[in-house]
């Protein structure tokens, strides 16, 4: 290759960069953080309260040669929140980008959706994304840079059957709208801001689901999507990586989805 040549390798490469990764200390949040890591970027986990497994994640990351720590913050809190971005502010310098991963499900029909539960879903999935866009967005501001990626889900774009849980759907569509809203007022402070909408995903988060009804994947999760089948942690990093780095420069606002085909038909 010549000197003036695109490396195009390095596109995705993320040597320096800061990262912080909501809910990292397992399912989605810990592949992603260790996705960043393995591509160059140091790592704060931050975590409401499995704050050893988040350690252990943090560990992990420390023994590939990368700079990480673990962090309790309830997402939703938002005193939490600036304690926990003056901390990474404190320990990196710098914050160059976000995962918004921290989330959470309360199923309920809706005619038996407590308002406890409806608020209590908005506050995690909804306020928790504002509220760590808003601290960490204004530090990217001031450097005149960043990445911020929500993760957002396919129940944001379709309600998807047969579990109930309109809360949910509702907070993951404000999360979609949230992402384009930002993208739009921080693009002239070189922020980018974007989404992907995962379809199911096996997790502790679904494997709790499983426990109880055994056959939904056969029926319903893997039967919706064309590929037949729920995905994998793994299979969210190269679009996150992609988002993160500067092989992502010229995206953003945008929502993308990864779903095996569920949310085609
Ligand atoms: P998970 O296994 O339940 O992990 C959730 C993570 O979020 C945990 O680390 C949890 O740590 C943290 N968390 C929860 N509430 C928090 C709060 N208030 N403050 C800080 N951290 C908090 O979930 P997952 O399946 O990996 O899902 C991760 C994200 O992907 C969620 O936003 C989810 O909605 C989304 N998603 C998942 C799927 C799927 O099929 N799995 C599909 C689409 C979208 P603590 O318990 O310590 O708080």
């Amino acid at each position: 290759m010549s000197d003036n040549a695109t490396d195009y390798h390095r596109l995705f490469d993320l040597t320096g960069r800061k990262a912080i990764v909501t809910g990292g200390s397992r399912g989605i949040g810990k592949a992603l953080a260790e996705a960043l890591a393995a591509h160059g970027a140091d790592v704060a986990i931050v975590v409401r309260s499995t704050l050893d497994r988040a350690q252990d994640v943090a560990n992990t990351i420390k023994a590939g040669g990368r700079d990480s720590f673990a962090l309790q913050a309830d997402v939703s809190d938002e005193a939490h929140v600036e304690r926990m971005t003056q901390a990474v502010i404190e320990r990196f310098g710098r914050i160059d980008i976000l995962i918004n991963n921290a989330g959470i499900v309360l199923p309920a029909p809706a005619e038996e959706c407590s308002l406890d539960q409806w608020r209590q879903t908005m506050a995690v999935n909804l306020d928790g994304v504002f509220l760590v866009s808003k601290h960490v967005g204004r530090r990217m501001i001031a450097q005149k840079g960043g990445s911020i990626i929500n993760i957002g889900s396919m129940s944001g774009r379709i309600v998807n059957w047969p579990f109930r849980h309109a809360a949910y759907n509702v907070s993951k569509a404000g999360v979609h709208m949230l992402t384009k809203a930002l993208a739009t007022e921080w693009a002239e402070h070189n922020v980018r801001v974007n989404a992907i909408a995962p379809g199911y995903i096996r997790t502790e988060l679904t494997d709790e689901v499983l426990r109880e009804h055994p056959d939904v994947v056969a029926n319903h999760w893997a039967k919706g999507a064309v590929q037949n089948r729920i995905g994998t942690v793994e299979e969210l990093a190269g679009s996150v990586v992609y988002l993160a780095s500067n092989a992502g420069s010229f995206t953003t606002g945008e929502i993308i989805t990864v779903d095996g085909g569920l949310t085609l038909r």
